[in-house]
């Protein structure tokens, strides 16, 4: 038996959620659901379509003429506080679900996920409960007022990576807003979203309000909801060319549409800056999830006077990192989310070695673990701006080292890119640090830290990283119809 596989017990068989109701496809169809770390089925999927969908939204249609587009903001907030507990009462059993599903240590998905997809439920409750409007008294007797409306049906795609608190992220504001859903979980992490059903049906959603279709993308369901004329708007995460195709097929009914899309992130580091917090955070930023993670940094750029002792003492932390089984609490990186995946990771590595890289840690798969789709965390050094796997988003724990001499040389390779997710600047100079992260062309760019954002400031990609922002009041305008009303009394 597999390390890890004592924690699949029973197989579970997922259903879509329609109009407060678990259902199988109309086709019958169903598709097998993989542990990435033991390679075995632990159970299985509906397989939605076209005709899921037109049901989901249909669902999602009554429920917000019944009633949920003019719920009070109070009943709503009551809710997502309620949905926010429940996650938390159910935190173990839910981030067990999460590393069964993605591959990652449970340490991961008990500290990060869950606690965080439930941080999203309280946060747009307590948002909604104190937000004001504005208002402009013009002159006497006229009053310039702005009203939030919902937009109605909402289609939410989702990706694997983090698989319940992205679609908390997405999901929290647009129930707050009034809007009702029909969401795509991804194909390989379907557990989260099954669970989240109930606990929203518990926590007192109306029938209707919540829907969930399981499925694949294009061709698929998720197509499906792009398409579809009743669904007003559509947030997608995912890849930036599955966000192509998703334009296009919104594009017939002029959607509004928020794209949260891959990244290749620099992380700029200077010769001043404190070492030892750079190889701690680079360890983290570069592996943690796997790599799985869009704002992971995977171009890591050192200036040369500090460029050997950087890669020494990275390297080394590299090499000590825990690989394997996702339930031993001292694992610090799980399995890659699926056998095409995985492959593909090896490829870019096999890659990197042909176009002239050294590999100065990783490489491969980690030895004495013969099931499962681990790789290594791996550093490559010694390649140029123009090799593929500077270029493109691998997704995986692999990143690319390189050395650079001058603050301007430096800008010009971060900004080097297709992407603009985020970046990483290390400095002790903070004039430098203004002027570099004032320059570098990302939605997020941290100084001296990684991971560090109040979620109250917006949220999203530059270029082909993404469209529009999310977080705090930026979820609220994307998620709101805005009116402004003037009125002569
Ligand atoms: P993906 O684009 O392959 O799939 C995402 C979702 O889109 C899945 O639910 C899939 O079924 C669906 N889909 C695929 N094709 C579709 C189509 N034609 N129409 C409608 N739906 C379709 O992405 P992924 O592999 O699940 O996730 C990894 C990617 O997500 C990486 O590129 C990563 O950088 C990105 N990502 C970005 C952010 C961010 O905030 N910017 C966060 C997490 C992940």
């Amino acid at each position: 038996m597999p390390a890890g596989a004592e924690r699949e017990t029973e197989a579970i068989h997922c259903l879509h959620f329609i109009g407060g109701q678990y259902v199988g496809s109309e086709s019958g169809r169903v598709f097998d659901n993989v542990n990435p770390a033991t390679e075995r089925v632990i159970g299985t999927v509906a397989e939605g379509g076209k005709a899921e969908i037109d049901k989901a939204v249909e669902a999602a249609r009554k429920a917000y003429d019944g009633g949920w587009k003019t719920s009070k903001f109070s009943e709503r907030a009551a809710i997502l506080r309620r949905m926010g507990d429940l996650i938390l009462a159910r935190q173990d059993e839910l981030a067990r679900l999460e590393s069964l599903d993605t591959g990652k240590p449970l340490s991961l998905s008990a500290s990060v996920d869950i606690p965080r997809a439930a941080g999203s439920y309280h946060y747009f409750a307590n948002l909604i409960s104190t937000m004001g409007t504005e208002a402009y008294p013009m002159e006497a007797g006229a009053l310039n007022y702005v009203i939030r409306k919902p937009v109605g049906v909402a289609g939410l795609i989702c990706p694997w990576n983090l698989p319940l608190l992205l679609l908390s992220a997405k999901l929290a504001p647009c129930l707050a807003m009034g809007n009702t859903v029909v969401v795509k979980p991804a194909e390989w992490t379907p557990l989260t979203a099954t669970l989240l059903a109930e606990i929203g049906k518990e926590a007192g959603l109306p029938d209707g309000v919540l829907n969930i279709v399981h499925g694949y993308g294009g061709g698929s369901a998720g197509e499906a909801l792009a398409e579809h004329p009743d669904v007003r708007l559509i947030a997608f995460t995912g890849e930036s060319g599955t966000g192509r195709h998703i334009m296009r097929s919104a594009a017939g009914h002029l959607k509004r549409l928020s794209f949260e899309l891959g990244g290749k992130n620099p992380n700029i580091v200077f010769a001043d800056a404190d070492l030892d917090a750079v190889v701690d955070t680079t360890v983290r930023s570069s592996f943690i999830n796997q790599g799985e993670v869009c704002l992971c940094g995977s171009r890591i750029y050192v200036q040369s006077s500090i460029y050997a002792e950087f890669l020494e003492r990275f390297a080394a932390r590299t090499k000590e990192m825990t690989v394997g089984d996702p339930f031993q609490p001292d694992t610090r990186m799980g399995a890659l989310i699926s056998k095409e995946h995985y492959e593909r990771v090896l490829d870019y590595i096999r890659l990197a070695a042909e176009e002239g890289g050294s590999i100065v840690a990783g490489g491969g798969r980690p030895q004495g673990i013969d099931t499962g789709y681990y790789v290594e965390p791996t550093i490559i050094a010694g390649l140029t701006a123009s090799c593929r796997i500077v270029r493109e988003e691998v997704f995986g724990p692999v990143v690319t080292v390189h050395a650079f001499e001058s603050e301007e040389e430096v800008i010009e390779q971060a900004n080097d890119t297709r992407y603009g997710l985020s970046a990483s600047i290390w400095t002790r100079d903070m004039s430098r640090a203004f002027r570099v992260a004032e320059r570098i062309e990302a939605g997020l760019t941290w100084v001296n830290t990684w991971f560090l954002r109040d979620p109250r400031t917006p949220y999203g990609g530059v270029k082909d990283s993404g469209i529009g922002r999310q977080g705090g009041m930026y979820s609220l305008d994307f998620y709101s119809d805005i009116s402004t009303i003037c009125m002569k009394y």
